[in-house]
This record gives C-alpha cells, sequence and structure tokens, in this order.
C-alpha cells in the first residue's frame, strides 16, 4: 500500500498505539483522589509536558481538546467572549480550514466584522496586507500556518510580529496542525497567544487535540462542566487519547530537521516526475511546505483519477479531506481554474513515504493517461 494523504490523517506510530494501550489499562479517573487516579494524572502530566517541550512552552499552557477543531473554535469563540463586546474586528484569511472559517463566519452572524485577506498573485498572504486590515478596533488575529490544500506555508511569525508591535493586545491564533512536529515551532518564536495542534497529524491517535494558550491571556472556556483542564476544557480527560498522543509527539519531536530535509528531497523527485510525465501541472509553487503537493492532471478527473489510483493499492486525496464531494474555494483563492480544479490531487507526504513511492504513482497516473488516450 502507498500512502500518500498524511495531511487527511497518517498512520498511528507503534509508541502512539503502546501509548493508548497503556492509558486505557490505567483506568483511574485523574480527578480521583485515590492512588488509581494519581496514576492517570501522571500519565497525562507526561503527555502534556512532552507537548509543552515541542512547543517550548510551560505545562501550563497546554490544553488538551477533542481534535483541533476544538482547539479553533475555542480559541475563536473564546477571544469573542472576553473581547467582542468592546471590540468588533477579527481578521483572518480567505484559506483557512473550516475549523477557523466556520467559526468565523459564524462570529460574522453574530455581528462580528470579519476581514479575509486573500493570497496575493504569488499565492502569499504578506504581512503588509494584514496590517492593512487590522485597526485599533480589531481584537483577535486568526491565521494559519501551512495551508492543508496546497502547502503554502505562510510567514506566521512575521504576521504576528507586526501585529503586535503596533497593537500588543490584538489576539493571535495560529492553526499550526499541518506545521507540527514538521517545522520546528517555538511559541516565542511564532508570537501567536494561541495555537490548535492535533494528534492524528502526527501519528497519533484521533479524537484529540491541544490548545496552547499564553500563560496570563483570558480566554474563555467552551465546555463548562467538572473544572477540568483548569476549568479550560471541561469533561473527563481521554487518559488513552491523551497518552498516545504524548507517545506520538515524544517520537516526532525528535529530528524535525532532518526529516524536513527528507520531505524537501521527496519533493524534489515528485516535482521532476511531474515534469518528466508532461500532463501534471503544480498548482501552487510559492512558499511551500514539501509535506503538501497539489497537482492537476491534465483530463483526468480528480475522482475518476482516485478511484483508478485506488485499485492500485496507492492513496492520495482529490483535494482535502474536508471538502469531501464539494469543490473548494480554497483552490480557487490560489488562482486555480475551475478546469485544474477538476483535476487536483493532493499529495501529502509522511514519515515513512520513500522515493519509490512517488515513482510508483507517477507510474501509475501515466496507465491512466495512456488509457484514457486510448478511449480518445
Ligand atoms: N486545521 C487544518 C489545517 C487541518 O488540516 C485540519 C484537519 O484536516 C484541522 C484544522 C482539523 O483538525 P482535527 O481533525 O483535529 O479537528
Amino acid at each position: 500500500m502507498i500512502y500518500l494523504d498524511n495531511a487527511a490523517t497518517t498512520r498511528p506510530c507503534d509508541e502512539a498505539k503502546a501509548g493508548v494501550v497503556k492509558g486505557l489499562e490505567t483506568f483511574g479517573n485523574p480527578s480521583s483522589l485515590h492512588s488509581c487516579g494519581l496514576e492517570a494524572e501522571l500519565l497525562v502530566r507526561d503527555a502534556r509536558q512532552a507537548v509543552a517541550d515541542s512547543l517550548s512552552c510551560l505545562p501550563e499552557e497546554v490544553y488538551f481538546t477533542s481534535c483541533a477543531t476544538e482547539s479553533s473554535n475555542t480559541a475563536i469563540f473564546g477571544a469573542y467572549k472576553s473581547q467582542g463586546k468592546r471590540l468588533h474586528r477579527v481578521v483572518t484569511t480567505t484559506i483557512e480550514h473550516p475549523a477557523t472559517a466556520r467559526p468565523m463566519d459564524e462570529l460574522e452572524r453574530l455581528g462580528v466584522e470579519v476581514v479575509r485577506i486573500a493570497p496575493d498573485d504569488n499565492g502569499e498572504i504578506t504581512p503588509e496586507a494584514v496590517m492593512a486590515a487590522v485597526n485599533d478596533d480589531t481584537f483577535l488575529v486568526s491565521i494559519m500556518m501551512v495551508n492543508n490544500e496546497t502547502g503554502a506555508l505562510l510567514p506566521v511569525d512575521k504576521i504576528f510580529s507586526a501585529v503586535h508591535r503596533k497593537f500588543p493586545k490584538i489576539i493571535t491564533h495560529c492553526d499550526c496542525v499541518q506545521g507540527y512536529l514538521k517545522f520546528p515551532i517555538k511559541t516565542k518564536t511564532l508570537g501567536a497567544d494561541m495555537i490548535s495542534v492535533s494528534a492524528h497529524k502526527i501519528c497519533g491517535p484521533k479524537g484529540i487535540g491541544a490548545l496552547y494558550i499564553r500563560k496570563g491571556l483570558h480566554i474563555p472556556a467552551l465546555l463548562m462542566g467538572g473544572g477540568q483542564e483548569k476549568a479550560q476544557r471541561s469533561g473527563t480527560e481521554s487518559v488513552p487519547l491523551i497518552c498516545g498522543f504524548g507517545e506520538a509527539v515524544k517520537k516526532y519531536s525528535k529530528d524535525i530537521s532532518k526529516r524536513l530535509e527528507k520531505a524537501r528531497a521527496l519533493e524534489t523527485k515528485l516535482l521532476e516526475l511531474c515534469e518528466k510525465n508532461g500532463g501534471i501541472k503544480l498548482n501552487f509553487t510559492g512558499t511551500k511546505s514539501p509535506y503538501v503537493t497539489s497537482i492537476s492532471v491534465d483530463g483526468l478527473k480528480s475522482e475518476v483519477l482516485l478511484h483508478y489510483l485506488e485499485k492500485k493499492d496507492i492513496f492520495v486525496s482529490s483535494g482535502s479531506a474536508c471538502s469531501k464531494g464539494k469543490k473548494s474555494g480554497v483552490l480557487a483563492e490560489f488562482g486555480i481554474s475551475p478546469a485544474d480544479m477538476d483535476t487536483t490531487l493532493r499529495v501529502s507526504i509522511g514519515a515513512d513515504t520513500s522515493e519509490d513511492d512517488l515513482i510508483a504513482f507517477e507510474a501509475a497516473i501515466c496507465e491512466a493517461q495512456q488509457e484514457l488516450a486510448r478511449l480518445k
């Protein structure tokens, strides 16, 4: 099996699986005062420390959530609850994942002025464009690090530092889901007050994510109840998932630069193969993450090709897994034509992708192209 859909989700690593089992066996409630509870509490503490180390922040700045979607909803609605009565504008982009875009739509419905910055002609969101949109009435800037459909790598550190230099009180949030443990992220350098990450994109289990909230920033909770996670996120902690997340984080916090180098070499190989093919176009060639590449295969509809490849045990996405069956508005924002959108495939590499996988992928596309030519 050749799995090239790692931006949708990843295969859990053995360490994460073992972590989940350990968390299941350590069945106490972390809030219980007896030793069963303490054992579970220690596992949660260990995972929290691992996530904190991976972001160079304090463990008390890390809150476990059920997924990055919940993290971003908490960040956005929390910022609104704390500031939205006094201030009225938020600034974001037109290329955000639905986990940010839909809460932004909801803020708009609630009367907030949502300014969405579109990529420029080079497909980039510049600090200048963001600065032109923020003003004294702005309470939140929420911008993603790596776009999940094209791999576009946004200059978020420069954007957030420009925002904070002029408006120190504006809350900044970064969806780092596709950048986490693929690029080194340090909270101080990134300059985001809040960061969303997800375990299932880093070979951890599904159903668990985290939200970093800078110490001192008060963000009202989305879920209220038993007061877990320092009342930031009530609900009994999922010790198995947290434990699995922690083990994946420990594994993939190491050698980020080495893996990035390998990903860049694979991206170069993929681009070479596309060029050699002649019928494959790259949809985004600006500053990007090597882990995600969007291509269009001339004359072959995405879904048809996706299922053709699937029969050969090769798995890719037709765009983003979240836009299943729907045309992606995000690709249009990058200036991709409707015809190219119809033939888009997203190739996203992971920890165990090899050059041979990419060679086999291109060879399978060649076969599909030849079959199509025969039919014509
Ligand atoms: N943000 C980005 C950029 C993503 O790619 C995804 C998942 O596809 C999410 C947020 C949502 O993550 P989760 O599945 O953990 O809710």
